[in-house]
């Protein structure tokens, strides 16, 4: 396991975390402090300018450990999600285009307005939908990582919602491991699951594309916006950080908290700054 208390090599910001910032400020702030990498969102793309965002990432030497976010595949109509579909391929191409070792996928719950209850249907068309844009992302070499989200969010945001799940789909549609579809393991969506050290065993280095951190609050106030820093809640951190490292993963850990009450409404630079001790404290 390697050892994150003596430096801060191993540490991504993802771009949520410090949302009191345009990114182009988020890049800077990150390049005075040496951190190498961060994950944006693609609404923080746009607002800046990808060509922008481009050159701030060659001029800063920082590299990204994702793209925020592919996915959100269900929805009632076909028109709806052939929508979809060209989504994800845009999402594809903007993070080609700032060199992303791969596109996250949240890859969508219910879908919305249509009052449907059927979470298989959901899951079938979650299916289909990451089938459709694989062979667009592997003849461009973008990794999809599917990030299997915490049950609260299986309405509304992601119907996969253990790591067993994500791997399970990752084996149906890429079978031979080609390395164009793995997971991303968040510890907030799957600390408590108790099949989480064997299915991380399972995904291996081939599957283990990011892995995300922050902490669970109890209580948390909020199914969204009330993530803990790391150190302040319930998550054995280095734990899960062990045996994803003995699985063969050798990226960054990135530090994904979404906090609208607390760290949000903070100073981002003391943000940051805590953010990095508590990775090398805390994870
Ligand atoms: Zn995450």
């Amino acid at each position: 396991m390697r050892d994150l208390s003596q430096d801060h090599r191993w540490l991504s910001i993802n771009t949520a975390t410090v949302r009191q910032w345009p990114l182009d400020r988020i890049i800077e702030e990150c390049g005075r402090r040496q951190i190498r990498a961060i994950s944006p969102w693609r609404d923080q793309v746009a607002a800046v300018g990808s060509a922008t965002v481009a050159r701030l990432l060659r001029e800063t030497g920082i590299v990204l450990s994702g793209y925020c976010r592919g996915g959100m595949f269900p929805a009632s109509t076909s028109s709806g999600r052939q929508q979809a579909i060209d989504d994800n391929r845009r999402a594809i191409d903007e993070a080609r285009e700032l060199n992303a070792p791969c596109l996250v996928l949240v890859v969508g719950g219910l879908p919305a307005g249509s009052a449907s209850k059927d979470i298989g249907a959901a899951r079938e068309q979650v299916r289909d939908g990451i089938a459709q844009v694989l062979d667009y992302a592997r003849s461009v070499h973008m990794p999809l990582a599917i990030e299997p989200l915490h049950p609260m969010y299986a309405a509304d945001r992601a119907c996969v919602n253990t790591l067993e799940q994500a791997l399970d789909l990752c084996h149906e549609l890429d079978p031979e491991k080609t390395g164009a579809l793995g997971v991303a393991v968040d510890v907030y969506h799957v600390w408590w699951d108790p099949k989480l050290k064997a299915q991380i065993d399972r995904a291996g280095r081939a599957r283990l594309l990011a892995f995300h951190v922050c902490d669970w609050l109890v209580p948390t106030r909020d199914l969204l916006n009330d993530r803990g820093m790391m150190g302040d809640g319930v998550i054995d951190i280095p734990k899960i950080r062990a045996w994803v490292e003995a699985a063969g993963y050798e990226g960054f850990n990135e530090v994904e908290i979404f906090s609208s009450e607390n760290w949000g409404k903070r100073d981002g630079g003391d943000v940051l700054d805590i953010c990095m001790e508590r990775h090398a404290s805390a994870t």
